[in-house]
C-alpha cells in the first residue's frame, strides 16, 4: 500500500513516496528555499537513475507541489492517499485525522502556536486537496502523541483562567519521531522494554518518557523551545528573563523571540556554529567555548533524562536518535558519562559504529539498555494513513 508523505516548513516542501507493507522508497526529495532566490528541487526516484537536482524558481509552495506531481506520476505508482506532517495540533489531535474543510480549519485555528510551521501546512494541505483530486489527506500531528500525558505533567502552574482561555500546556513536539522510536525500539528489546527514555537530538531535541508505548511526560513544552539545550535555540531558562531584558534592556519581544529561538543554544555557547561536528572540530582545535557548549549540551541532557526517569518511575532503556543521537559517538558519550553514576556504561567499540539500524551500544553490565535508534518519521506518518484510509 503506497503512501504520499508532504513535510511542508516555511521555505522548504520534502516528500515521499512509500510502501508502507515493505517500507520500499519510490522518490523522495526536498523542494528548497520556496519563495528565496537559488530555489531548486532534490529529490530521487525509481524513474531516473542518481541524485536530481532541478534549478527552477519556486515562488510559492503551490510551484514546488506541481513538480512533486511531476515526480510522482513518473514513478507510476498510484498511492492511497496524503499523510501531512503538522508540527502543531493543539488541543483539535489527541491523533491523526483525515482531512476535511472542518479539521483543516483547525490546523489554522492552533497556527498562533507554531505561525513558522502551521500556515505553510495547512496552505500545502489545500493545495494537494487540489493537485491530487480525489485522493485523500490526512494531518499526522507532532503533538499528538503527547496529547494524553498526564495533567500534573502537562499542566502549567499559572491562573487557571489564563490557562483555559489560552489553551496553554505542555503540547511537546517531534512526537511521531518518538512514536517511532518507541516501536523500533520494542520490536529489539521486546519483553525486556516497558520504560523507555526516548532522546531525538537534532538541530531540535526533545526527550520523551514512555511507558508501554504511551507517552507520560515530555521535555518540550507549549512550544518547542522549551527543554533541552539546541542548535540555535537557548531550551529552559528562567521565564523572567524574558521580562527583564525587555524592561531593563529595552528589547522588544520579536527581538526576544529570535534571540532565544535562532542565536541561542550551541551556536551562541560555542560562537562559531550550530552544528555539533563544527563544535567538535572547535574542541580539537582546544576552543574552550566549545567545549562549553558539548560540556553544558551533556549536563542539561542528563538532568532532563532523570527528570523523564523519574515520571517513569525507573526505565529500562534509553534511545538515541535523530541527527547528532545517530551519528555523534562523543555526544552519545558525553551524555551517558553524566549517568555512570546510576549504571549507565556505553561500549566504546559499539559506540564508533556507524549503521543505519537499531542498535545496542551498552555494556552487558549496564543497569540501562542503551540504544540507537535511526528514526523514521515518514514511516510513522504513512502508518497512520494506511489505517485510517486503506
Ligand atoms: P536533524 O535536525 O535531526 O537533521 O539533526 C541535524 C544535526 O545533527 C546537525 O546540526 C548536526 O549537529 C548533527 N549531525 C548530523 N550529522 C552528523 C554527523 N555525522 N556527526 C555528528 N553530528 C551530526
Amino acid at each position: 500500500m503506497n503512501v504520499l508523505v508532504i513535510n511542508a516548513g516555511s521555505s522548504s516542501l520534502k516528500f515521499q513516496l512509500l510502501d508502507v507493507d515493505t517500507r520500499e522508497v519510490y522518490a523522495k526529495g526536498n523542494c528548497e528555499r520556496i519563495g528565496i532566490d537559488g530555489s531548486f528541487v532534490g529529490y530521487e526516484s525509481i524513474a531516473v537513475e542518481g541524485k536530481q537536482k532541478l534549478d527552477v524558481p519556486l515562488p510559492d509552495h503551490k510551484t514546488a507541489a506541481s513538480y512533486v506531481v511531476d515526480i510522482v506520476q513518473a514513478t507510476g505508482k498510484d498511492f492511497i492517499g496524503i499523510g501531512h506532517r503538522v508540527v502543531q495540533g493543539g488541543w483539535y489531535f489527541p491523533e491523526s485525522k483525515i482531512v476535511t474543510d472542518e479539521s483543516l480549519g483547525w490546523v489554522r485555528e492552533v497556527a498562533p502556536l507554531a505561525p513558522l510551521h502551521n500556515y505553510a501546512e495547512a496552505d500545502v494541505i489545500e493545495i494537494c486537496r487540489e493537485l491530487f483530486p480525489g485522493k485523500g489527506n490526512v494531518v499526522v500531528a507532532d503533538t499528538s502523541f503527547h496529547y494524553n500525558i498526564p495533567e500534573k505533567a502537562h499542566r502549567y502552574a499559572l491562573p487557571r483562567d489564563v490557562v483555559e482561555k489560552f489553551h496553554i500546556r505542555k503540547y511537546g513536539a517531534h512526537g511521531t519521531s518518538h512514536r517511532y522510536i518507541w516501536r523500533a525500539s520494542k520490536e529489539f528489546l521486546g519483553d525486556d522494554l516497558h520504560n523507555l527514555v526516548s532522546c531525538h537530538l537534532g538541530s531540535g531535541s526533545s526527550l520523551a518518557a514512555i511507558k508501554d508505548g504511551h507517552d507520560m511526560d515530555t521535555t518540550m513544552g507549549l512550544t518547542p523551545l522549551d527543554g533541552l539545550i539546541m542548535g540555535t535555540r537557548c531550551g529552559t531558562i528562567d521565564p523572567a528573563t524574558v521580562c527583564f531584558l525587555m524592561r531593563e534592556g529595552g528589547y522588544t519581544i520579536d527581538e526576544v523571540d529570535t534571540m532565544m529561538n535562532k542565536q541561542s543554544g550551541l551556536l551562541a555557547l560555542s560562537g562559531i556554529s550550530s552544528d555539533s561536528r563544527d563544535i567538535e572540530a572547535g574542541i580539537a582545535n582546544g576552543d574552550p567555548n566549545c567545549k562549553l557548549a558539548f560540556d553544558m549540551f551533556y549536563y542539561r541532557t542528563g538532568q532532563l533524562i532523570m527528570e523523564m526517569a523519574q515520571s517513569l518511575q525507573g526505565f529500562d532503556a534509553m534511545a538515541f536518535s535523530a541527527g547528532i543521537g545517530e551519528n555523534s559517538p562523543t555526544m552519545r558519550m558525553g551524555v551517558a558519562k553524566e549517568l555512570e553514576w546510576m549504571g549507565v556504561k556505553i561500549d566504546e567499540e559499539k559506540n564508533a559504529i556507524r549503521s543505519d539500524e537499531v542498535r545496542e551500544i551498552s555494556t552487558p553490565d549496564s543497569k540501562i539498555r542503551v540504544l540507537v535508534v535511526p528514526t523514521n518519521e515518514e514511516y510513522m506518518i504513512a502508518l497512520d494513513v494506511a489505517e485510517l484510509l486503506g
